[in-house]
């Protein structure tokens, strides 16, 4: 099959572990006969340079026509770059929200995997980790409280603020499906996380959580409140498979997933709409301080790559394939410097992404 990748490079280390995804990529095509072609688009300061602002409507209409995105990392350093003395809708990070935007991305995916041969990383205790753990948080991306009306205003000489919390039943619908269907490819169990014994938003989101259940009889589902949750994923992470939940608690939930695992050059993160369109980036950002030395870990924007073939293309073997590889790589005690530690051997960005190949 063929299929056409938007591919956005972006700033700082973005256009190294890019580099690698493509080598990665390739090697895939030619062992299972598949062409992937790429289409490079700016985003972020790069585009800035080029043409003043982070996302043109022509990149944004190549993203559109393409079969899948996959992005590098947007974004300088903060507090030295020019890019940040422009007003917020012009800086690079806008272009982010303006691609998410553009394509309707609703669902925003981030798993949670230990690797064995990353437990000294993880920060939870030998006994609660176990032999690792995999899990994924599917959390709505577009509604709930971070897009609801507020304001801040004083009243009777004291000063208030209002934030509104709003799901209707389809927004529930569109996201909890991905999770089910997530879940199919994987170990068939959904918790749906939410907070019902306080906020009505919650009580709908059960319900119709429940109703979409119906039609995916073969996914076991479970409810958890979610300061439970929140403890539960230190407790004993090895109990979820994919955790389903709304926009501020899959905010605060899929960063504590990713610190639980201990090493941001690994974590993968997909966007998701309603068609097979989605975007797939690293969790991590564009280290400008490391950027152009050969120091980044490839593997989070690869292991995105893997996701890229799994979830749009329905490329199941072809994801195994890397996934299996990058383990072997970690097995055979390669390591960048985000992850290095005694006894293994340090490797630069483009020397990991060629083991990577090597394995596959
Ligand atoms: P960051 O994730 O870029 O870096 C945090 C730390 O982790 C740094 O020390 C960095 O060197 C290290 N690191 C990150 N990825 C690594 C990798 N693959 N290999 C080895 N080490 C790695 O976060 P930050 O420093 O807060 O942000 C830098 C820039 O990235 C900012 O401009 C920020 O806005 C942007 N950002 C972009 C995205 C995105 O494009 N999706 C996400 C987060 C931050």
């Amino acid at each position: 099959m063929n299929y056409s990748i938007a591919v956005i490079p972006g700033d700082g280390i973005g256009p190294e572990i890019i580099t690698e995804a493509k080598k990665v990529l390739d090697k895939i095509g030619n062992n299972f006969g598949h062409k992937f072609q790429y289409t490079e688009v700016l985003m972020g300061g790069v585009s800035i340079d080029a043409t003043g602002v982070p996302l043109t409507d022509e990149a944004l209409e190549t993203a559109k026509k393409s079969d899948s995105v996959l992005l590098g990392a947007v974004g300088g350093n903060v507090g030295q770059s020019n890019w940040y003395s422009l007003p917020p809708n012009l800086r690079p990070e806008a272009g982010l929200l303006a691609i998410r935007k553009g394509l309707g991305l609703f669902a925003n995916l981030r798993p949670a995997v230990l690797f064995d041969e990353l437990k000294s990383a993880c920060p939870l205790k030998d006994e609660i980790i176990g032999k690792g753990f995999d899990f994924v948080v599917v959390r709505e991306l577009t509604g709930g409280l971070y897009f609801g009306d507020r304001k801040t205003f004083e009243e009777n000489g004291l000063r208030k603020a209002i934030d509104t919390l709003v799901y209707d039943e389809n927004e529930i619908r569109r996201i909890a499906k991905w999770a089910f269907e997530i879940a199919g490819k994987r170990n068939k169990k959904v918790c749906s996380v939410d907070k019902a014994n306080v906020i009505d938003t919650s009580r709908l989101w059960r319900q119709v959580v429940k109703e979409v259940s119906a039609d995916y009889p073969d996914i076991e589902l479970t409810d958890m409140l979610v300061d439970n949750c929140a403890m539960q994923i230190v407790k004993d992470p090895k109990q979820f498979d994919v955790i389903l939940t709304e926009n501020m608690f899959g905010d605060i939930l899929s960063d504590e997933a990713s610190m639980v695992t201990g090493s941001i050059g690994m974590l993968a993160s997909a966007s998701l709409g309603d068609t097979k369109l989605g975007l797939y980036e690293p969790s991590h950002g564009s280290a400008p301080d490391i950027a152009g030395q050969n120091k980044a870990n490839p593997i989070a924007t690869i292991l995105s790559a893997a996701m890229m073939l799994r979830y749009s293309f329905d490329l199941t073997e072809e994801a195994d394939s890397i996934e299996n590889a990058v383990k072997t790589v970690l097995k055979k005690g390669y390591r960048t410097i985000d992850i290095m530690s005694e006894g293994n051997t340090l490797v630069g960005t483009k020397e990991m992404g060629d083991y990577i190949v090597a394995e596959l």
